[in-house]
């Protein structure tokens, strides 16, 4: 099976539109949290991703938007947006938002928006962290979200240590005998100083990760964001992933 893996979509639809085509083919996507918050279209972007076979987890925006996680501990634009997505979600939407899990597991693949011990909030952004994870549970490949930074930490078992793993575009990366939390990065919102849509491509026969990026037209989600009065400052970093 070809998965298309993606994260932290931030309600970017043309941003998820772009991924959409450019991933083509493949037979199920799974989303790591975070599909809403930061951005102009959270309930295009939910329903467009039920158009596909969809293994979907809840993320930290996705439960600020469904009133379960308290907005206080967002910083000051992030909880507006979450106010603003509040009112605009359908109760459709809002019931979708409100099934999500905050763990998945699939056949020695795990799904989680933070990290496995902490799926809501943990930022898997170092070493350390994702030793602990490791350590504490037997998956063999986790995926996670949250940091909006594409990287890769692997289990050493021969040192009992962890490696770090920048994506290489160029080339698929085999993950046969390999124990690895793997970022995809984010969708709609990179924050590694790229721009670029950031996804990937996991086939499960063949046991491969694919890191991919895709310029997408970012002024078009800037004018949807500015035609709803979404912060400027959220606006602007988009054009500069950070
Ligand atoms: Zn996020």
């Amino acid at each position: 099976m070809r998965c298309l893996v993606i994260s932290d979509i931030h309600a970017n639809f043309v941003a998820l539109q772009g991924v959409l085509e450019d991933a083509q083919p493949f037979d199920e996507i799974w989303c790591i949290g975070d599909v809403v918050g930061y951005g102009p279209k959270p309930n295009e972007c939910i329903e467009r991703l039920r158009d596909f076979p969809l293994k979907c987890i809840a993320g930290n925006h996705d439960w600020g938007a469904i009133g379960r996680a308290d907005l206080l501990v967002f910083h000051d634009d992030a909880r507006q947006i979450l106010y603003w997505t509040q009112e605009q979600l359908t109760p459709e939407n809002l019931t979708f938002l409100s099934s999500l899990s905050t763990l998945l597991t699939h056949e020695g693949y795990w799904l989680a928006h933070g990290s496995p011990r902490d799926p809501i909030w943990e930022y898997s952004i170092d070493a350390w962290t994702a030793l602990q994870n490791f350590l504490k549970f037997d998956f063999q490949i986790a995926f996670v979200g949250h940091t909006h930074i594409p990287v890769t930490f692997e289990w050493l078992e021969d040192s009992q240590q962890v490696k770090i793993l920048l994506p290489d575009l160029d080339q698929v990366m085999p993950l046969e005998g390999r124990r690895l939390i793997i970022n995809p990065g984010s969708v709609g919102q990179p924050r590694d100083g790229d721009p670029r849509a950031s996804y990937g491509i996991l086939d499960t026969e063949a046991q491969t990760w694919e890191a991919r990026r895709l310029p997408y037209p970012v002024e078009e989600t800037q004018q949807q964001m500015r035609d709803v009065d979404l912060p400027q400052r959220m606006i602007d970093r988009l054009l500069l992933g950070r």
